[in-house]
Parts: structure tokens; C-alpha cells; sequence
């Protein structure tokens, strides 16, 4: 009898210390493959430098080359346009019809819907870059980001409830599978929300040309 009380204390010890030991394990795995633990300065909302300018970061534009058309006019990489394309398909199967408001845009073109559009409206610039990006920080620039509107609602395009709409509940739920994410969710810090807005990280250059602006979301 006194060794099966032996074997149940040792058992119990065993069972504690294994306890006490998992959570220090678990705490050191996590500092030593989470860079993310290292603390880096807060994006500053109204800061504009080369970094970032009103919480929008720096983009190159695309080369025209590179570009093809989505329909309605619009355009974006080849790799982008190919999955998008299979994407609005996909959407029409199930009677969704997704339509490219706008895809690639210049520096030019940013321009005037950045400065024209907020002397038009009497906009401060702070104020301005909560809805659209400077010129030179646009994810359109890229030939990545894409404003996707739903052609069986029109009224909704470029405005928040378009995710109330058939083809912005469907691209939260479908979009990721062909590689799209949401650029300004509800949290972000700095500019509001937009759920027609979509950028494509399907592959290793749009990953990292969105790399900066992803890990800042991630924090
Ligand atoms: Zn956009």
C-alpha cells in the first residue's frame, strides 16, 4: 500500500511540475521566433515623411507593361488581373457580379483626387487622407489594389455599406482564397474604413510590396 501511495505522489508531482513547466516553454518559443515581440515605433497618423505620410505608406507605380485590363476600363498586374478575374467568375456562378471600379492608378491621377478633391471640399489634408491616399502612397499605384464594387448595387459603390451588399459579404468570406485582402479594415488606426478596397498578396513581390503596411496591422 505504501508504494501505490508512492507512485500516486510521484504521478501528482509529475502532472504539477509539468503544468508549472509548459507555460516557460511555450513563453520562450514564442520570444525566440516572434520578431514581432520587438517593440517598434506607432505609425503617427499625421507624421508625413519618406516612411509614411498620414498613416498611407510609399509605393511604386507599376510598369505599364505589367498591366492588363479587369474590364470597366480598369487595370492591374498580370498576376493580380489573372486571379481576379477568376474570382469574379467564381462570384458569377453564384450570381454575384463584381465590378472593377478602379485598379491601377498614376501619381497624376492620385494627385488631383488628393489635393483637388480636398480643395474642392474644404478638406484639411489630415482630414482628406482618413478617405484617400497622397500621391506616391496609394496601393493603387502598385497595380495590386483593387476598388471592387457589386453591379446589382451601384449605390453602394465607395461607400461603407457596400459590405452590406451580396458582393461585399462575399468577399469577406471568398476574397482571401484567390489571394485578396482587405487593406482598411475597422482597425485601422489611421484611415477609415473601406471594404471595397482590396489589395492581392498572392504572391512573393505583392507580399513584399505590402510588407510594411501588413506587419503595421499585424501589431
Ligand atoms: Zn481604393
Amino acid at each position: 500500500m505504501v508504494r501505490v501511495d508512492l507512485v500516486l505522489r510521484i504521478l501528482v508531482l509529475m502532472v504539477l511540475s509539468w503544468g508549472l513547466y509548459q507555460p516557460t516553454v511555450a513563453a520562450q518559443r514564442q520570444d525566440a521566433t516572434q520578431p514581432d515581440n520587438i517593440p517598434r515605433p506607432k505609425l503617427d497618423c499625421r507624421a508625413v515623411s519618406e516612411r509614411s505620410a498620414y498613416g498611407h505608406f510609399p509605393y511604386a507605380e507599376a510598369s505599364r507593361r505589367d498591366l492588363v485590363s479587369v474590364g470597366n476600363g480598369e487595370y492591374l498586374r498580370s498576376s493580380a488581373a489573372a486571379s481576379f478575374l477568376a474570382m469574379q467568375q467564381a462570384a458569377a456562378r453564384e450570381g454575384i457580379r463584381l465590378v472593377a471600379l478602379s485598379g491601377f492608378r498614376d501619381r497624376s491621377t492620385q494627385e488631383s483626387l488628393f489635393f483637388g478633391i480636398a480643395a474642392q471640399r474644404g478638406q484639411s489634408l489630415n482630414e482628406r487622407a482618413r478617405v484617400s491616399a497622397p500621391p506616391g502612397y496609394s496601393e493603387h499605384h502598385t497595380g495590386y489594389a483593387i476598388d471592387i464594387g457589386d453591379a446589382n448595387a451601384p449605390e453602394s459603390d465607395v461607400r461603407p455599406d457596400f459590405e452590406m451588399t451580396a458582393a461585399g459579404m462575399w468577399l469577406i468570406v471568398r476574397a482571401p482564397e484567390y489571394g485578396f485582402e482587405m487593406s482598411f479594415p475597422r482597425t485601422h488606426p489611421c484611415i477609415n474604413y473601406e471594404p471595397w478596397h482590396w489589395r492581392w498578396v498572392g504572391d512573393e513581390y505583392s507580399q513584399a510590396t505590402f510588407r510594411t503596411a501588413r506587419e503595421m496591422m499585424r501589431r
